[in-house]
């Protein structure tokens, strides 16, 4: 037994089924190139998988478009618009929550994405990621309106209403509540277990995409050494598909 017999057993029974699971990466709080931002990309080319980056267009910065133009893999997305936190005192972090008036939430969302149309073009999803991936309820109505076509947060993605499809992630690979380093990789893999036991057993939509969730800018040692374990397993893994990012969703965004 090793700590990944039961994910690779989970797997086997995928590939005897004749199934694969969709599986994608975002990385959030993209602003500029950097030393931390290569190796992100370095190890997305080597393991050949793509890539959906959450830019925060307040303080995106013209070498960030120019790192990313000649990766075709990466695919700038819309997170918020400054990552600034304006929930009320003792709530939980959060920029487009209920606390501000929907236009003045959907007019920095329009911002948004007009910002980082300019600084990305055609290479940008009108995909809406939320800091600290919660927002209003009213929002997916006020983003379908300002033309964003999906969104993106944590946990199990709702079914697509108001013209907006969820792509959700689902495993942190940073322990936010403790270390802030990397959780540890036992409890990780439980957790993808679970994810797609509950696929492939029909408790949760099994076209549903599993997301890992990374924040390049903040990672240690231990941390990058967590995504290398499991690209080293799960990138060509023959039970799993990792799908261009225009194509999550049921290919509502491509
Ligand atoms: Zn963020």
């Amino acid at each position: 037994m090793t700590i990944w017999t039961a994910v690779n057993e989970e797997l086997a029974r995928w590939t005897h089924l004749g199934r694969r699971c969709p599986l994608w990466l975002r990385d959030d709080d993209a602003v500029a190139a950097s030393a931390q931002l290569d190796r992100l990309l370095k190890r997305c080319a080597q393991a050949d998988i793509p890539l959906g980056l959450a830019v925060i267009p307040a303080d995106a910065e013209p070498s960030l478009a120019e790192v990313l133009a000649g990766h075709a893999f990466v695919t700038p997305l819309v997170h918020g618009w400054s990552h600034t936190d304006h929930a009320a005192p003792g709530r939980k972090k959060c920029e487009f929550g209920p606390e501000r008036p929907p236009e003045v939430r959907q007019s920095e969302a329009e911002r948004g994405l007009s910002t980082l149309r300019g600084l990305f073009g055609d290479q940008l999803l009108p995909l809406f990621v939320p800091p600290w991936n919660r927002m209003a309820p009213d929002m997916p109505a006020r983003l379908s309106a300002s033309g964003y076509r999906a969104v993106s947060a944590f946990g199990p993605s709702p079914a697509p209403c108001d013209g907006i499809a969820w792509i959700n992630t689902h495993l942190d690979l940073i322990d936010w509540r403790g270390s802030r380093s990397a959780i540890p990789l036992d409890a990780l893999l439980d957790l993808l277990c679970r994810e797609l036991r509950d696929r492939r057993e029909g408790r949760r939509n099994p076209a549903e995409p599993i997301g890992l969730l990374t924040h390049h800018r903040v990672h240690d040692a231990a941390i990058w050494d967590l995504l290398d374990r499991l690209l080293d397993r799960l990138a060509d893994h023959p039970a799993l598909e990792w799908p261009a990012i225009g194509k999550l969703g049921a290919g509502r965004l491509g």
